[in-house]
């Protein structure tokens, strides 16, 4: 059997209705942009991988890094104990993220980075005898999968058979030229039940690459400061460099209260992500009862493997190489945004940074795993190009080292799609 069929026996993949799924390549070799599957066909990873991977698959530089802390010290418990590489990091990103973030919580995935986030905006109304028990998040957001980051996730889908099971949120619509969202949050403010906003800043990725001003985002942080609600950047796609700057929130004049981290923290290697937070929310957490700590920790917390692999990775991001990439990306997208918007089959174009996403005008299904989406998928598969279209929007997200060379072939490759659709 190939390890194809051997993984249809075996395996439940995400987001995979399997009854209608055939056997999916089996990827076993990475280098650069590219990944190779078991018979040998190329692969050019134009979305990095789900967006972890800026610096290319088999990145040596991270491959030393991680050998050598593995040699060293690959993992020890977070409670009772620290490691260097946990402390190094901490004070590196501490020293990245906007002035306000002082304190840093380790755990393992995005979804997780949310909780961490979500629970200690809860815990602190409680430690401070406050009853504030409900959350606010954008329509269309997408925050992670456990309870209480599928709950602030928007897209409702991906949730509708866990509601009523859900940690209460209100929802309000992305500022926009059409939606007032300031005059709905602050409505919602004046009812003194909610402990925190969550957003992705600048760019919903799960929703398509959805794009809206940091001015407006600035309003509505501020109105939230006024109103005394925390502020969630939720940072997890948006962050180490995508959207032109090293975090969207380099973007604003607000600094949000809580900064969710993961995805590229590593560079694609280790599952590691990061919350921070002001001072001010660590000290409502302080006091000579126990109970008032935040009773939260996952197994895997600061582990210094993931912690190192982060370091190196926040090196390579820092290097001249990666941030003219960065901008050589950025202006390669906006050249090819020119030259495709004007297409019949393209309705809208969007760009900031590394990201770009076209919506295409199509009478077929646009759901977001609809017939479209599927069709355009198997046609970019068939291309040897990794491009997961939501719905009728394709972006692309490439690693930083992908040539002027390689965007052409998928900047092609998107023409093509257009023809057949
Ligand atoms: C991917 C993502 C998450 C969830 O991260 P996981 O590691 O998949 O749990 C949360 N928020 C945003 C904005 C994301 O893009």
């Amino acid at each position: 059997m190939t390890l194809s069929q051997k993984d249809q026996l075996y395996n439940w993949h995400p987001y995979t209705q399997h009854q209608t799924t055939g056997l999916l390549p089996a990827i076993v070799k990475g280098d650069g942009v590219y990944l190779w599957d078991e018979n040998g066909k190329q692969y050019l990873d134009a979305i990095s991988s789900w967006w972890v991977n800026p610096f290319g698959h088999s990145n040596p530089v991270l491959a030393q890094a991680i050998y050598k802390q593995l040699t060293t010290l690959e993992h020890v418990l977070f409670g009772g104990f620290t490691n260097k590489p946990a402390v190094e990091l901490a004070e590196k990103l501490l020293a990245m993220l906007p002035s306000n973030q002082k304190k840093l919580f380790y755990s393992d995935n995005g979804s997780t980075a949310v909780e961490i986030a979500i629970k200690a905006a809860l815990q602190y109304f409680y430690n401070k005898g406050e009853k504030r028990t409900k959350i606010i998040a954008f329509e269309n957001g997408f925050h992670g999968d456990t309870f209480g980051a599928m709950a602030a996730s928007g897209i409702s889908f991906f949730t509708e058979a866990f509601q009523g099971s859900m940690l209460e949120v209100v929802r309000i619509p992305i500022p926009t030229a059409e939606n007032d969202s300031l005059t709905v949050l602050n409505d919602l403010l004046q009812t003194n039940e909610f402990a925190a906003f969550i957003f992705e800043p600048l760019v919903q990725g799960a929703a398509g690459m959805v794009m809206y001003e940091a001015s407006e985002l600035d309003k509505l942080i501020g109105l939230c400061k006024k109103n005394k609600v925390f502020t969630i950047a939720d940072e997890i796609m948006t962050g180490f460099g995508k959207t032109g700057k090293t975090f969207a929130c380099d973007y604003l004049t607000e600094q949000p209260d809580m900064i969710c981290l993961s995805k590229a923290l590593t560079g694609g290697t280790i599952p590691m992500a990061v919350t921070s937070f002001s001072q001010q929310i660590f000290d409502r957490f302080l006091s000579e009862n126990v109970n008032k700590a935040l009773f939260h920790g996952h197994t895997f917390t600061g582990n210094p493997t993931g912690c190192a692999a982060a370091l190196a990775a926040i090196s390579l991001l820092e290097s001249e190489e990666m941030q003219s990439n960065i901008q050589r990306i950025a202006a390669q997208h906006l050249a090819f945004q020119k030259q495709i918007k004007a297409h019949p089959k393209v309705k809208t174009t969007r760009v900031l940074g590394i990201i770009f996403a076209m919506e295409i005008a199509s009478a077929g299904d646009q759901s977001y795993y609809g017939s479209l989406r599927n069709q355009l998928y198997d046609f970019f598969i068939e291309q040897g190009i990794i491009l997961r279209p939501v719905g009728n929007v394709v972006y692309i997200l490439p690693p930083f080292i992908t040539s002027n060379e390689q965007l052409e072939i998928i900047y092609t490759t998107l023409s093509k799609a257009l023809e057949i659709v």
